[in-house]
């Protein structure tokens, strides 16, 4: 049985969970400050739940030559950074690569036990975007198409069902229909890589969108001050924001902004990372996106162009930490926007101090200095460490 003992992210209070089954079968609380070297207690918080991983190690995703044990490996690389459930993300290409890239997301759940509690569904960011330079970002202009219901049908089948998010740009004809019939299905529909105008951006939102994916990215260089999408979305309070605070993908000023705008309620970090986080720093060439270079303050950048990112490589931990030092946001809110918001968004879950709840858990430290990331000193998955050790009382 394990037994995860420190300080609860949200209360402060110094807890002793008991897991059992998966789950949590007891808490003990504790009087303020009994356990031996309380200063150094860790911190416990709900497993991290991340709604866009598009590959990590090397491996993207989408990719034709995605394997089933790919995605076990990616799914168990996830656990040191503290993610205990995570969105999949496959983006634009052609039918038989979307396809086969959702199959084998889908038979991997079906084959593995640790796949299937870490994949609560799948996130489908395409092939219905913007075909224009800027907001299309790095998603293949040759892919980019206007939305299909009896494509989206057909990949939902290849999915088994388990695309949970789908991503478009509400800037096609017919779009309000295609949204309608998605909603209505089950799926969230997120609005993102886009240039539709005002009124396409209320349509898409009248017919059920409820989310903007990374707002603030997959955006023209140059815009028009007023109106444009990116006010739109702000504004708009049914609209759900996921922002990329890995530091690079949107300067810190914009996050303070974004995070006031919309308020906290309306707000969820997403790491956003490609197959080539988690690599070592260096030159890669032929990657998913062409020749690119990862950089020491993990920007990946187009090969000799580092003014241009080519994807995103700072997992969660990452974000969290910088939501804090860009904002006013505290602890516990930072960490709920990277674990229970996110989480109850796609109808899943994450840790509780609650039994019964799942028992997947971080226990961690703060950073030490500014620019750092949260550390995970250990995680719990359905009530087993799989990643660290845990910090245990020498009493
Ligand atoms: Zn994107």
């Amino acid at each position: 049985m394990v037994r995860i003992t420190g300080r609860r992210y949200d209360t402060r209070e110094v807890v002793t969970i008991h897991c059992v089954d998966g789950c949590v079968s007891e808490i003990d609380r504790h009087a303020d400050d009994p356990v031996p070297a309380a200063r150094e207690l860790p911190w416990i918080g709900p497993g991290l739940v991340d709604l866009q991983v598009n590959g990590f190690g090397g491996q993207e995703f989408t990719d034709p030559g995605l394997t089933v044990e790919h995605v076990l490996q990616i799914s168990l690389q996830m656990d040191a950074d503290g993610v205990t459930r995570y969105l999949p993300t496959a983006t634009t290409n052609g039918f038989d690569v979307l396809v086969h890239t959702l199959s084998t997301i889908a038979a991997a759940c079906l084959a593995s036990p640790e796949v299937a509690s870490r994949v609560p569904g799948i996130h489908l960011e395409g092939p219905y975007l913007s075909p224009h330079e800027g907001p299309r970002g790095a998603h293949p202009r040759a892919h980019c198409r206007t939305p299909d219901w009896e494509e989206f049908s057909r990949l939902q089948q290849a999915a088994q069902g388990r695309i949970r998010i789908l991503t478009l740009s509400p800037e096609y004809e017919g779009v309000t229909q295609f949204i309608r019939r998605a909603v209505d299905s089950g799926v969230l529909v997120a609005i993102g890589h886009t240039s539709a105008d005002s009124a396409q951006i209320r349509a898409a939102v009248d017919a059920g969108a409820s989310m903007s994916t990374h707002l603030g990215n997959g955006a023209h260089g140059q815009l028009r001050r007023h109106p444009n999408y990116i006010w739109d979305q702000l504004a708009e309070d049914r609209l759900v924001a996921s922002l990329i605070v890995d530091g690079h993908h949107l300067p810190a000023e914009v996050v303070k902004s974004f995070v006031r705008g919309k308020t906290v309620q309306r707000c969820v970090l997403v790491s956003d990372m490609v197959g080539m986080a988690g690599m070592p720093p260096g030159r890669y060439a032929n990657t998913a996106v062409g020749d690119i270079e990862l950089l020491d303050d993990g920007r990946i950048v187009v090969a000799d162009q580092t003014q241009y990112l080519a994807g995103a490589s700072l997992p969660l931990t990452v974000g969290i930490a910088n939501l804090m030092r860009f904002t006013d946001v505290d602890l516990p809110t930072a960490i709920d926007l990277a674990s229970k918001r996110p989480a109850d968004l796609i109808a899943t879950t994450t840790g509780t101090f609650e039994r019964g709840s799942p028992a997947d858990f971080i226990q961690f430290s703060l950073p030490q200095s500014s620019g750092e990331r949260i550390k995970i000193e250990a995680t719990v998955k359905h009530g087993e460490v799989v990643y660290g050790s845990l910090w245990e009382s020498t009493e």
